[in-house]
């Protein structure tokens, strides 16, 4: 992975999670707010900005940091600080290199997923983005160190990522805002899980492109 891959992850983050922007908010609307398609698509719109205007000589680990500190700053919601988190998290894992081996990729992805356990204390089956995270962050590290390539990395990834969210719709809430609703957010797919499968499909999509 090199800075303009993840220049485009965050592009493409942004896109999908726009074109999803009602959907996640219809989500949130059954077991929260009703504002994570908003929150979302703010705080990546502004990540878009603010990665077109670093120039290109910017090492991936930089950019992320940049990204994530853009999200806490443009997001209110619990989604900005966690998110914002996970990717500072990443981009301090990956330090200065210019270029990202996937060993290097899978440790980044365990720092951020460890960063929002560590700031959201949600554990696996709580009903949160953990729940995507966490298993695609796994699969992930499996394949890397079962001598899969990149592609079968992440395409594992994405397919358990999107098992993940899948799985939080019988989960009975205990974190965040759904957890108000106890015994009624059973039967309600987790908004951030939902998000959180989409980034990391789109993670997948920006990597199997050349660079
Ligand atoms: P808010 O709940 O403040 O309105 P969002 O609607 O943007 O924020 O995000 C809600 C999502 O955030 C939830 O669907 C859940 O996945 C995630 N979330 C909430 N609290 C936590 C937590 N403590 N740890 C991990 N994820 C959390
Ligand atoms: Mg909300």
């Amino acid at each position: 992975m090199n800075s303009m891959q993840v220049t485009r992850w965050m592009q493409e983050c942004s896109a999908t999670i726009a074109e999803q922007k009602d959907y996640l908010t219809q989500l949130d609307a059954a077991i929260g707010d009703a504002d994570h398609g908003s929150n979302m698509t703010r705080g990546f719109a502004a990540v878009e900005t603010k990665l077109a205007e670093l120039d290109g000589g910017v090492p991936p680990g930089k950019l992320l940091v940049a990204a994530g500190q853009t999200l806490v700053s443009t997001v209110g919601g619990a989604s900005g600080p966690l998110w914002g988190t996970a990717l500072r998290r990443a981009g301090r894992s990956l330090g200065d290199s210019e270029t990202v081996e996937p060993a290097q990729l899978a440790d980044a992805l365990a720092a951020a997923v460890a960063g929002v356990v560590e700031l959201g204390a949600a554990q696996p089956g709580d009903k949160t983005m953990v729940d995507a995270l966490q298993p695609a962050v796994d699969a992930f590290r499996g394949q890397v160190d079962g001598g899969g390539d990149l592609a079968a990395a992440l395409s594992a990834a994405t397919a358990a990522a999107e098992q993940g969210m899948r799985a939080t719709v019988p989960m009975l809430a205990r974190k965040g805002r759904a957890s108000y609703l106890g015994e009624r957010s059973i039967g309600h797919q987790d908004p951030g899980a939902t998000s959180a499968a989409l980034i990391v499909a789109a993670l997948e999509r920006s990597l199997s492109d050349e660079p």
